[in-house]
């Protein structure tokens, strides 16, 4: 998969709301993170914000137009929210149905950590009206809420995030058996990792022939599989080169 991730604000004069903490210096923690964990899960990953803009407008079509021109399959906006010091909570806006599906599971996750469930909502924000995928805008929690803030912790939160964009792409991607025909000599490389740098070791040849496969998907310039059973160097899950086999 291919994520765009956008780190809300952080882009004079696009600057974040200000409460107990200040919402710039959130989302950038929170969106890094964000960002190394998915790459870590062997995901892509765009990074939207923008490095400059002459206007807040300016900054957020900067953000549409890194997503739709790098064809990303979903689209995550980093906010927090604030208002009167006593609202709380987190929510997810979005507008498609799969949107929403999306942000269902990640509010799931975020609301696990003890934040209370805001819903997921419809308002036609600029980033997620103009992006042509499935777009997501998060309030993570809100920054001028003592309580909120008092159980904020950046690392989970990405964590909540990260799984709950994770697991809702696998429950929508079902099992697809096939087989797999490789068409020359070739290695399998271990899914959870990208680096052209692996070490020897997590590379294991493989040679011509059928392999039934529980399920595959194409990804960049390799297929993911996902093994019948876990015979494969002892894993479930590989990428393989996709001029090197085909799927039938
Ligand atoms: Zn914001």
């Amino acid at each position: 998969m291919k994520f765009g991730i956008d780190i809300g604000h952080n882009c004079p004069p696009d600057t974040g709301a200000t409460g107990v903490k200040q919402e710039d210096v959130l989302t950038k923690d929170v969106g890094t993170r964000l960002m190394a964990k998915l790459s870590a899960a062997g995901h892509s990953v765009i990074n939207c914000t923008p490095n400059t803009a002459s206007t807040v407008n300016d900054s957020l079509q900067k953000r549409v137009d890194k997503a739709n021109n790098n064809n990303v399959d979903v689209f995550v906006s980093i906010h927090f929210n604030a208002f009167n010091g006593t609202a709380n909570g987190s929510e997810v806006y979005a507008l498609s149905r799969t949107a929403a599906a999306i942000g269902r599971s990640v509010l799931d996750e975020i609301v696990s950590l003890g934040f209370v469930d805001q819903g997921v909502e419809k308002a036609p924000f600029f980033v997620i009206r103009n992006t042509s995928m499935p777009a997501i805008l998060i309030e993570c929690c809100f920054v001028d809420s003592p309580s909120d803030m008092g159980l904020f912790d950046a690392n989970k939160m990405a964590e909540a995030i990260k799984d709950g964009l994770i697991g809702d792409v696998k429950s929508s991607s079902p099992a697809q058996p096939a087989t797999l025909v490789v068409t020359t000599n070739t290695v399998l490389k271990p899914s959870t990792e990208q680096s052209a740098n692996l070490p020897a070791a997590s590379v294991v040849a493989i040679a011509p022939g059928s392999y039934p496969v529980l399920n595959v998907r194409r990804e960049e310039r390799h297929f993911w599989v996902k093994w019948t059973d876990n015979s494969q160097a002892g894993r479930d899950e590989h990428f393989v080169f996709e001029d090197h086999a085909n799927i039938q």
